[in-house]
């Protein structure tokens, strides 16, 4: 399923393959680039170069049909800035801004190209990861974590940093759930890392698919654990 700026630029691809007149080609080109400048602004925030909340949906919905189609996983993240609105009070919007700034240059740096980053919120980011599990899910976590909280920035006071609390959660091929309410769990997560004083990772790891709706009995005889 392609969206509708999706299939315009496709369209115009074809067209252009299709035209033979310099004159025409030449105005094409231009349109072309234009098109490809105002996807940008329509598909990635300004002020931290990641994709924004309308792509990031567009590709949830994708990434869900996909690890149906092609029986696969992928991990789903959540970070929020902790305290944020602290920093903001007390040094200014300006620097709170190039806080995201930064954040968003250090998701980039951290994650794989396949990887697809947003700005969700204000302060608030997501990743989605196609084709990972809980074990790679949980180590990229982990690691923007580390990054993330590795970043100084001055201040009248002398340096700072930030700390981040992640929710996360793996998505399989026979989950019932859609992109809305997977969004909902990975949300209750972050919630739950908060509660717990944030600066916290809480990730929900792969259920086994034929555990679900499995008594405790019943998935240690299937499974020799409980
Ligand atoms: P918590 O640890 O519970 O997440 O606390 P918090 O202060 O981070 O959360 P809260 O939701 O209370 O505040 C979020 C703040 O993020 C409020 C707002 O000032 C700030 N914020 C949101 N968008 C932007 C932005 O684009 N630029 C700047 N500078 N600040 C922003
Ligand atoms: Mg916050
Ligand atoms: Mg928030």
């Amino acid at each position: 399923m392609s969206s509708l700026p999706e299939k315009g630029w496709h369209l115009l691809r074809e067209i252009l393959e299709e035209i033979t007149n310099p004159e025409l080609r030449t105005k094409l080109e231009v349109i072309k680039k234009a098109y490809g400048v105002l996807y940008q602004e329509y598909s990635r925030d300004y002020l931290t170069g990641l994709y924004n909340r309308r792509s990031f949906e567009e590709n949830l919905e994708k990434a869900v049909e996909l690890a149906r189609r092609e029986e696969s996983s992928f991990t789903l993240l959540l970070l929020d800035l902790d305290h944020f609105k602290k920093i903001n009070d007390t040094y200014g919007h300006d620097f709170g801004d190039q806080v995201l700034a930064a954040v968003g240059k250090t998701i980039l740096k951290t994650i794989r190209k396949i990887d697809f980053p947003a700005r969700y919120g204000g302060e608030e980011f997501a990743v989605i990861l196609p084709g990972t599990g809980s074990y790679g899910g949980l180590g990229v976590a982990r690691r923007l974590k580390e990054a993330l909280e590795a970043l100084r920035f001055d201040t009248p006071d002398g340096k700072i940093g930030i700390t981040v609390s992640i929710g996360g959660a793996v998505f399989r091929s026979n989950h019932r759930l859609g992109p809305r309410e997977l969004i909902k769990e990975v949300d209750r997560l972050l919630y739950s890392a908060k509660r717990l004083g944030r600066r916290t990772i809480v990730f929900k790891p792969e259920i086994e698919p034929q555990a679900e709706g499995l008594s405790l009995e019943e998935r240690a005889l299937l499974f020799g654990k409980k």
